[in-house]
């Protein structure tokens, strides 16, 4: 979709092995956790073009994630909480006042899957870095800090009762899961391009399987898409070798990671939004076609049931 092209490694974009090698197994303990260390995401942003850095920092058991624009005097500090959630275009942002975090959902899936109850990313300009349109960087930034286990004990919101989002013909429901488990399926349906066709997946999320089968999975738009985001000034320095564009035939100038990327993409989106309801989740969650708004629609429902019966929230 952009051009001029730099000179394609064809390594460049291949899931790095050192994630699956890296990665912890799935369960989490009963405690709250945090990182045992700081560390750092560079890059830029991919609707802005802006360099920007974010720190990954530990944070007090209780005080959940939180993004802090330390470009601004003084700092302002924004929840990742539904409440503070805005809609944007394509990517899930945070505002408080006038001041704005955006495109946080692939570090929120990330801290979300990898057990990170605790964590304060202090940023220096309002987009976080894109990265490869994956979760790998902050995948690895977590892995790098290392994980701390705290004394308090996590808290659940525990889907105890169906609940049901639409729009149009896309859905999104919550119901109880059996043993307790975050579970999501998602249904992709694209039958208009070929090319990505129908695609669907179940994921139990946790951190070993996040790190190896969601995280690795990049953001893909349609090329048509992409021509109309370039026309509007943005994504201009992204080239189809650094972000999934589909054509007709497939990926242009690019590779897929996995057969079915697009729907493991969708998947990682979506435990992202999710997360902002602010606590560990239990739920069997099912998907079709669904978006950044569905997802936070159904976010704020979930939230609003934990605060309004903390009895079905598990303390
Ligand atoms: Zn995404």
């Amino acid at each position: 979709m952009v051009s001029p092209q730099p000179i394609a490694d064809p390594n460049a974009n291949r899931m790095r092995p050192r994630v699956a090698t890296a990665a912890p197994t799935d369960a989490l303990p009963d405690q709250q956790q945090t990182l045992r260390r700081a560390a750092r995401v560079t890059g830029r942003g991919y609707y802005t073009g802006d360099e920007v850095t974010v720190e990954l920092r530990p944070a007090p058991a209780g005080s959940g994630i939180v993004f802090v624009r330390e470009d601004c005097r003084p700092h302002v500090r924004i929840p990742a909480r539904i409440d503070y959630r805005v809609d944007d275009m394509r990517r899930t942002s945070l505002a408080r006042g006038n001041i704005r975090v955006e495109m946080i959902e692939h570090a929120m899936a990330s801290l979300a899957a990898l057990g990170i109850d605790n964590c304060e990313l202090a940023i220096d300009r309002p987009e976080l870095p894109a990265g490869d349109g994956s979760a790998l960087d902050f995948v690895e930034a977590i892995h790098s800090a290392g994980v701390h286990r705290q004394r308090a004990r996590a808290e659940t919101c525990v889907i105890r009762e169906p609940i049901r989002v639409e729009h149009g013909d896309a859905w999104l429901e919550a119901a109880p899961h059996p043993q307790g488990r975050w579970e999501l399926h998602y249904q992709l349906d694209y039958s208009q391009t070929p090319a990505i066709g129908s695609q669907s997946l179940s994921v139990v999320v946790g951190p070993r399987r996040f790190a190896c089968e969601i995280a690795p999975a990049r953001s893909f738009l349609l090329e048509q898409e992409a021509q109309w985001l370039r026309s509007q000034g943005l994504g201009r320095h992204v080239t189809p070798q650094e972000i999934l564009v589909f054509g007709q035939d497939g990926p242009i100038d690019n590779e897929l990671r996995f057969d079915d990327e697009c729907v493991r993409h969708k998947l990682l989106d979506l435990i992202g939004d999710l997360s902002l309801c602010g606590r560990r989740l239990s739920g069997r969650f099912r998907a079709a076609r669904s978006g950044h708004q569905l997802n936070g629609a159904l976010t704020v429902q979930i939230a609003q049931c934990c605060r309004e019966m903390p009895q079905r929230c598990s303390a």
